[in-house]
């Protein structure tokens, strides 16, 4: 089965690439690596071939400064709690989660990474055909 990345994640990405088309995409991904693979990851494909999740380098403005990701994610944040996102399950970023399941209150990232080098964005399975515009502020939207 041929991997395909969630169409909601390819919409939000792109988004990122039109606002800050010169952000540094070092840290940038969407299929699992060898170290992904080994556990479970929404990076991993699943039965069907569908990856749910992309990584966004934090260095939106290409440099390290202005710093604008822990805005641009709690912009997210806040409109995935206001129920008027629905197609994000969590997002995790600098040492902190952020999930659908705990209505998107901030919560203390337990696992080994961190995330400070890039935000992670994990997608519903019932997203997977929706690429509709992310009403993000920072984003280009309202
Ligand atoms: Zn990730």
């Amino acid at each position: 089965m041929k991997p395909q990345l969630s169409k909601a994640a390819i919409q939000l990405r792109e988004q990122f690439d039109d606002t800050y088309p010169d952000r540094d995409r070092a840290s940038d991904g969407w299929i699992g690596d060898l170290r992904h693979a080994a556990r479970k990851s929404d990076h991993s494909p699943d039965a069907q071939g569908w990856v749910r999740a992309i990584d966004i380098d934090r260095d939106l403005s290409g440099k390290a400064k202005p710093d604008l990701m822990p805005d641009l994610v709690d912009q997210i944040r806040l409109l995935c709690k206001s129920g008027l996102e629905k197609r994000i399950s969590y997002i995790i970023f600098d040492g902190f989660i952020y999930s659908a399941k705990f209505r998107f209150i901030k919560r203390k990232y337990k696992g080994a990474n961190k995330h400070d080098k890039h935000c992670h964005v994990s997608f519903k399975k019932t997203a997977d055909n929706d690429g509709a515009f992310f009403q993000i502020p920072m984003l280009g939207g309202q």
